[in-house]
């Protein structure tokens, strides 16, 4: 039953999302309902995605406007359409944030996803290594100018390029120069992993595997490795073999934002090129972002849309540089020790419950938990725990046995229970939820006798239990407390 609250009683952040409902009512009244249905999900839901957060209201009104519509392309001031007032403060604005929050000479805002952010940056050191020298050597200007013969022999030359990047089961992205994505078909491309023992990256191999495969760009950055990366380190191997350094930061930004990873273990110092999501640890809308310090490569990474890039979504770019004002404050950077003390909290509440840490514990934000330790796949785990009111991700692990689809782990993240305001006590609460989930759970058996990887039986009162400790935590701690959509109005 919904409650009628009078108007007057409402914040103005209830307001605009109540009313805006009411709006989207009147003309599709299911999607309103699912919009509604959302909110109460991830109100009663554990969230512990590595990659997921909770964007303030404020990132999530400046997505929903008139800027939507406008047209953009190009850069601010250099469109190619008119009336592009509004959407050129928006990008300055978005991007003078961004280059003040990460200390960066260059910032483009532009990119609509982690993906196409990583699209861009690899266009644009191609421009810059290959195509640059080329055009200079035939003394033209542009592509256009080049004749059939020299376009052919240019365009063999973007094929012919070799990259390396982390593997996917230490933690790598498949954006990172993998067959199923765009960059393994580009890109010859050989991956570095981790230390068989430690489980770390191992900074000598990754030098000799550079020697000896030669590419022209080295990638850093992950989407599961539990620890920092020294991207002095990788800077000095990339000069080494006169390598462009990329490295995608769209797991951790937040936490360069927030002046967690400083020094060696800040990226933007170190490296030609950073991409980002700016949705996960950031806190931002849905989107990329491409950083540089780099004289010379910006004007390529400017060319990002329309190289692969369809027009800036001018809405998201606002959002973008509120999310961008939001990261720069004090509260944030005491969110993001505070993501980083809870994780290390969790990891070591799992690991006192039986549970493997891969790496034997976390320096960021997430935490690999290899659940053979409670007899189970990661693909169990993770409906195991969905049962229980948990919301995670199962995940390889290194030399994973039961490979991409089952595979051994799950990932645990912290940033999206830190904006709930969950502190250390409560990740101890988490492990304790986790952990006596895990242990539950019983693997079943196959027709043929065989133990599954993907069934299980869990005890129905254990899942009521476990759902209710969840529930509490979430009373505790709740999502948006002062928006309230409740009733019509
Ligand atoms: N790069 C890394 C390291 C990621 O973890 C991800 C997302 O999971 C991406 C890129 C892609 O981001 P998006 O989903 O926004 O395209």
């Amino acid at each position: 039953m919904s409650e009628r609250v009078n108007d007057q009683d409402l914040s103005p952040e209830s307001k605009a999302f109540k009313y805006g409902l009411d709006v989207i009512d009147k003309t599709e009244p299911l999607i309103a309902d699912y919009i509604r249905g959302e909110l109460e999900n991830q109100r009663t839901q554990l969230k512990l995605i590595a990659s997921e957060n909770y964007a303030s209201p404020a990132v999530l009104l400046a997505m929903g406007n008139w800027f939507s519509d406008k047209y953009a392309e190009g850069t601010p001031g250099h469109r190619f359409y008119a009336g592009c007032e509004f959407v050129d403060k928006v990008e300055v604005l978005a991007s003078e944030h961004a280059k003040e929050l990460f200390d960066a000479e260059y910032a483009y805002v532009q990119p609509h996803s982690g993906i196409d952010a990583n699209l861009v940056a690899f266009w644009a050191l191609l421009a810059y290594r290959v195509e640059a020298p080329f055009l200079q050597d035939k003394e033209v200007r542009h592509v256009n100018d080049l004749n059939d013969g020299d376009w052919a022999t240019l365009r063999k030359a973007f094929g012919n390029q070799r990259m390396i990047g982390m593997s996917l089961d230490a933690g790598g992205h498949l954006t990172h120069g993998f067959r199923p994505n765009i960059s393994g078909k580009l890109f010859d491309q050989k991956s570095y992993g981790v230390d068989p023992d430690t489980e770390c990256l191992d900074y000598a191999n990754i030098k000799l595997l550079a020697e000896e495969f030669r590419p022209m760009i080295i990638v850093a950055g992950y989407s599961a490795y539990p620890r920092k990366v020294n991207f002095a380190k990788m800077r000095e191997i990339a000069d080494s073999i006169d390598a462009l350094l990329m490295v995608d930061m769209a797991h951790f930004s937040g936490l360069v934002a927030g002046k967690v990873f400083t020094g060696d273990f800040d990226p933007i110092p170190h490296a030609h090129i950073v991409t980002s999501t700016t949705h996960k640890s950031l806190r931002g809308p849905r989107g990329g972002i491409v950083l540089s310090n780099e004289k010379g490569l910006n004007e390529h990474i400017d060319k990002g849309c329309p190289m692969v890039l369809g027009g800036p979504l001018a809405n998201i770019m606002a959002a973008k540089a509120v999310a961008f004002a939001e990261a720069k404050t004090a509260s944030f950077q005491a969110y993001a020790q505070q993501v980083v003390d809870n994780a290390l909290a969790l990891a070591e509440g799992i690991e006192k419950r039986g549970g493997r840490l891969v790496t034997g514990g976390t320096e960021n934000h997430l935490v690999l938990v290899d659940v053979r330790s409670f007899g189970l796949t990661g693909r169990q785990a993770e409906s195991a725990l969905e049962e229980s009111g948990v919301i995670v991700n199962r995940n390889s692990i290194p030399f994973d046995p039961n490979g991409a689809w089952y595979t051994s782990g799950i990932r645990l993240g912290t940033p999206a229970l830190t904006s709930l305001g969950m502190d250390c006590d409560d990740m101890g609460e988490v492990a304790d939820i986790i952990c006596s989930t895990l242990s539950s759970t019983e693997p079943s058996q196959t027709k043929t006798g065989e133990i599954s990887k993907a069934k299980f039986t869990l005890d129905q009162s254990f899942i009521a239990q476990s759902n209710g400790r969840c529930n509490k935590l979430l009373s505790m701690n709740q999502l948006y407390p002062n928006v309230n959509i409740e009733g019509s109005i």
